[in-house]
């Protein structure tokens, strides 16, 4: 299969972890018979260097012309850089918003998995750690609180503010349906997550999610609450699979869940529209205090690079075989900096690309 790629290095480590996942990728194509084309563009700091502003046009457009986006991560230090004395819209961080929007990415899907094989840093109690866990939560990104009509006002003499919360069932339906599709190639559980003892817009929610989950009879589909969910999450993480929530509701859940994993380095993530089409990325930023030291863990991006191959590429089998070559790694004993611990061996950010690309079978 020949696929187009958009690669947006970005700023600080970005260059070193999506060189390595390209490194892999390069590896499943000559093991499995693809091609795979990058177009490598600009975004964030480094594009303000180059072109005045953190997202052009022109970029929206290449991206928009490939399969699939892989991303680094953008920003610099945001104490000393000078792209932090530039107005709000001229950041960095403007671009990722501007990307999201013109793209229509409205699905945000965060991995988070506890490896046995670091358990050690989970910070979680021994005897829930050791059933260990592998989640995804889908996260609404472009609706809800953050997106309806906020206002701070004075009335009868005392100020007031309001943010409203606002869903259509269209904009729930399209949620629900990826979160099923995704359902499908994981372990066929949705948890649906709401607070429809109190809100409106969560029992129109789960009405619509009831709804989809009737074209999907392989699928067990739950209903919880937020704050049990909340609770759920440190008490027993390996019951869930794929969860599903409103925009804020998946803001502090799917950190609670990354937290739990107790790793930045190794945190996947997507954004996706209603087509195929994604954007991937590792969830932490440019980390600017290891950029350029060749320390940065690639394990996020690369596993990144297996949610591509299998949510908009349909490569289980070779996302299959990424996932594995990180176990393998692992397993052989291999640690960047930021996972180390006693009595493994620490790797610099290309060695453990290589260590993974070779690993692929
Ligand atoms: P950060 O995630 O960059 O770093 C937090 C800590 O985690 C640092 O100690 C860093 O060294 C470590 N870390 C992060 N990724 C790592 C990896 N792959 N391997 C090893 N260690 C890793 O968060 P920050 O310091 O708050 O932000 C730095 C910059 O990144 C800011 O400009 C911020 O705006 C930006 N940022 C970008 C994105 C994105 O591109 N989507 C996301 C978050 C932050």
């Amino acid at each position: 299969m020949n696929k187009k790629i958009a690669v947006i290095k970005g700023d600080g480590i970005g260059p070193e972890i999506v060189t390595e996942a390209m490194k892999v990728l390069d590896s499943v194509a000559e093991k499995y018979g693809h091609s795979f084309e990058y177009d490598q563009l600009l975004m964030g700091g480094c594009s303000i260097d180059a072109n005045g502003v953190p997202l052009t046009d022109e970029t929206i457009e290449r991206c928009k012309s490939a399969d699939a986006v892989l991303m680094g991560s953008i920003g610099g230090d945001t104490t000393t850089s000078p792209w932090y004395k530039l107005p709000p819209e001229l950041r960095p961080e403007a671009g990722l918003l501007k990307i999201r929007k013109s793209l229509g990415l409205f699905a945000n899907l965060r991995p988070s998995v506890l490896y046995p094989q670091l358990a050690g840093a989970c910070p979680l109690k021994e005897e829930i750690s050791a059933k260990g866990f592998d989640m995804l939560i889908m996260r609404e990104l472009t609706g809800g609180l953050y997106f309806g009509e906020h206002k701070t006002e004075e009335v009868d003499g005392v100020m007031t503010a309001v943010d409203t919360l606002r869903y259509d069932e269209n904009e729930i339906r399209r949620i629900a349906v990826k979160a099923f599709e995704v359902a499908m190639k994981r372990s066929r559980k949705v948890t649906s997550v709401d607070k429809a003892n109190v809100l409106d817009s969560s029992r129109l929610w789960r009405r619509v999610v009831t709804e989809v989950s009737e074209s999907y009879p392989e699928v067990e589909l739950e209903h919880m609450l937020v704050d049990n969910c909340a609770m759920q999450l440190v008490k027993d993480p390996a019951q869930f699979d794929v969860m599903v929530t409103e925009n804020m509701f998946g803001d502090i859940l799917s950190d609670e869940a990354s937290m739990i994993t107790g790793s930045i380095g190794m945190l996947a993530s997507a954004s996706m529209n209603e087509t195929k089409f994604g954007l991937y990325e590792p969830s932490g930023g440019s980390a600017p205090d290891i950029a350029g030291q060749n320390k940065a863990n690639p394990i996020a991006t690369i596993l990144s690079a297996a949610m591509m191959l299998r949510y908009s590429f349909d490569m289980s089998e070779e996302a299959d075989a990424v996932e594995n070559a990180v176990n393998k790694a692992l397993n052989s004993g291999y640690r960047t900096g930021d996972i180390m611990s006693e009595g493994m061996k620490t790797v610099s950010c290309s060695e453990m690309g290589s260590l993974i690309a070779q690993a692929i079978d």
